[in-house]
């Protein structure tokens, strides 16, 4: 193929162009899984279509346990190359493989725990994966159609009128910080309406499995009327657990809190609605005080 050959995904009923994530020239941004206790390893991602965006966006791939073992043992490699005096990998990466080595237990039962991939954008799981083959050279319906219109996607190329203007794949100055971008371990992006919420309801049942005599701790319920997100995750949390028997040995939250979340995410789902719909009505009415910390909050997390 050609260089100057420019890839198009194109409904076929309504005309309207699909855009194709890629990474942006001179990005040299690392995704990564950010882990509880703050170290980060790395995300892998490629292309799938999301029903919720409708279009074709990033979503996680998980890699095999091979695979990830393959990887750790490069980064080991990395680092005895840097260990030996050669330093052109840059300390920003030496140290960026020397957390993931640390970590690689976490970072395999991560994998372990997850089957569900999500679309990093808007972090819900109704999204199919599609191969590379059909979003980057396949000519033709590509199997997917255009949610709004019903249309097919099809794809073609196109000659560009420009010259391609080739960048180095490589970061030029190895000393400059590495670039995160940091998602949960459930693939929600930070500060992200989900990434708040999982934040949440972990706390809560980190909280009350590891001090069950202290359930009832005073929320400040005198202080404000209206929706208050994290007390009413909170609530909610608490009522799901109660229905969840806890062993001693299961006390261990770390290891089960991926379990714990699939036994009540699609109810949270439900939780979400409302706390949605009952927010929008408060935030409806004229008497909205903005500027405390639960506005703040609420307009981070619902836009
Ligand atoms: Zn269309
Ligand atoms: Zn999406």
């Amino acid at each position: 193929m050609s260089d100057n050959l420019i890839r198009r995904l194109q409904c076929q009923k309504c005309q309207k162009e699909m855009d194709i994530p890629y990474r942006a020239r001179g990005d040299f941004s690392e995704d990564v899984y950010l882990l509880r206790n703050g170290a980060r390893v790395p995300l892998y991602k490629h292309h799938g279509y999301c029903k919720t965006c409708n279009k074709i966006n990033w979503m996680e791939e998980f890699p095999t346990k091979s695979k990830i073992v393959g990887e750790i043992d490069s980064f080991r490699r990395q680092i005895e190359i840097f260990k030996s005096g050669d330093i052109s990998c840059g300390k920003p990466a030496y140290d960026f493989y020397r957390v993931i080595i640390h970590n690689r237990h976490e970072w395999l039962s991560l994998h372990l725990s997850r089957n569900r991939p999500v679309c990093l954008s808007c972090g819900n799981d109704d999204v199919e994966p599609i191969s590379q083959e059909l979003v980057q050279t396949f000519v033709g319906d590509i199997g997917i159609s255009h949610g709004v219109c019903g249309g097919r996607l099809i794809g073609s190329f196109y000659k560009s009128p420009y010259p391609n203007i080739l960048l180095s794949p490589d970061r030029l100055d190895r000393e400059a910080p590495i670039k995160f971008n940091e998602y949960s371990v459930r693939g929600h992006i930070k500060d992200s309406f989900y990434y708040n919420l999982y934040e949440v309801m972990e706390s809560e049942i980190i909280a009350i499995v590891s001090n069950p005599g202290h359930e009832k701790e005073e929320q400040n319920e005198t202080k404000s009327k209206w929706p208050d997100f994290e007390n009413w995750m909170r609530a909610f949390v608490r009522a799901e657990l109660e229905y969840i028997p806890l062993t001693e040995n299961e006390k261990k939250v770390y290891k089960l809190f991926p379990d714990l979340m699939t036994m009540i995410e699609s109810r949270a789902r439900e939780e979400i609605a409302k706390f949605r719909q009952q927010a929008r009505q408060y935030f409806d009415q004229p008497r909205l005080k903005s500027g405390s910390d639960t506005t703040s909050l609420w307009k981070k997390l619902f836009g």
